[in-house]
């Protein structure tokens, strides 16, 4: 089954003088349980496509699938709760908030699914446990490392049992070893809960331990290829000899047809 089908996606900003094209002609299938990696340029639309993935933005153009279903004219009411019932986000513009400890940060989207105080508690420190940081639930955010926060952070987009998990550059600020913890931590989520997973990532070598990489460049998608390492088995070596993807010469943009010049912004639901 197919967890994701994009057909003909384009994306056109038009908030700024110059109209932005951040997407045209995205076509992407993604099956039930992939573990993908996207890559590309910094301003090749990896964010706009990871944000139409996660229906906090509905494109210009194009069709979107969701479990087989159309998605991209619904409203945001129902955006919202399909949000919420599927998508964990690891988004770096959903940071842990400040005031409250880890284990409550962790508890947060658990609060929209009607449990009850006891059971959110229950289950966030579960999820805390399998991410490895049980013993800091009642640390503050500004108390543990930019490694744990990153595994916070996952442990929360899990917590409603999401079937889509998205991470948007998860390592980003990360030293080397944190990064391999985090992508350790989704590789074996991936394996464990069959949940599908999408990971922006500017680092071959992190793309190289999913299972298929997708290039993009000036809004569309040059490359997409079957990873080497994801014929191999999690063994820490796998992703060492592996060179970055190749990227194909594109053309340059050409401004496609705009169905809906002013996409919405939509508001983030936890
Ligand atoms: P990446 O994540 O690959 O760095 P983005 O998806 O963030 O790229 O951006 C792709 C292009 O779209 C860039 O040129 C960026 O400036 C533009 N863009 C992204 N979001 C907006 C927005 N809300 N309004 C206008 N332009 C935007
Ligand atoms: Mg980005």
């Amino acid at each position: 089954m197919n967890v994701i089908e994009l057909r003909d996606i384009g994306m056109t900003f038009t908030d700024r003088e110059e109209p932005t094209i951040a997407l045209k002609n995205v076509n992407l299938t993604i099956a039930k349980g992939e573990f993908i990696a996207i890559i590309g340029p910094s301003g090749s639309g990896k964010s706009t496509l990871m944000n139409v993935l996660g229906l906090l933005d509905v494109a210009s153009s194009g069709e979107y699938y969701l479990d087989d279903e159309l998605v991209s004219n619904f409203r945001d009411g129902e955006l919202a709760k399909l949000r919420r019932e599927k998508i964990g986000f690891v988004f770096q513009s959903f940071n842990l908030l400040p005031r409250l400890t880890v284990v409550q940060n962790v508890e947060l989207p658990l609060v929209y699914n009607g449990l009850r105080a006891k059971q959110r508690r229950a289950r966030a420190l579960e999820l805390l446990s399998l991410v490895g940081l049980y013993e800091r639930a009642n640390f503050k955010p500004r108390q543990i490392s930019g490694g744990q926060t990153q595994r916070v952070a996952i442990a929360r987009a899990l917590a409603n049992h999401p079937s889509l998990i998205l991470a948007d550059e998860p390592t980003g600020n990360l030293d080397t070893k944190s990064s391999k913890a985090i992508i350790d931590e989704l590789r074996r989520l991936n394996r464990e809960t069959g949940a599908t997973i999408v990971i922006v990532t500017h680092n071959p070598e992190i793309a190289e331990q999913t299972d298929r990489t997708v290039t993009v460049r000036d809004g569309e998608i040059v490359s997409d290829t079957a990873t080497k390492a994801s014929k191999k088995s999690t063994k820490k070596t796998a992703a060492k000899t592996a060179a970055p993807t190749a990227i194909p010469d594109v053309k340059p943009p050409v401004p496609g047809t705009v169905i809906n010049p002013k996409p919405r912004r939509r508001k983030v639901a936890l």
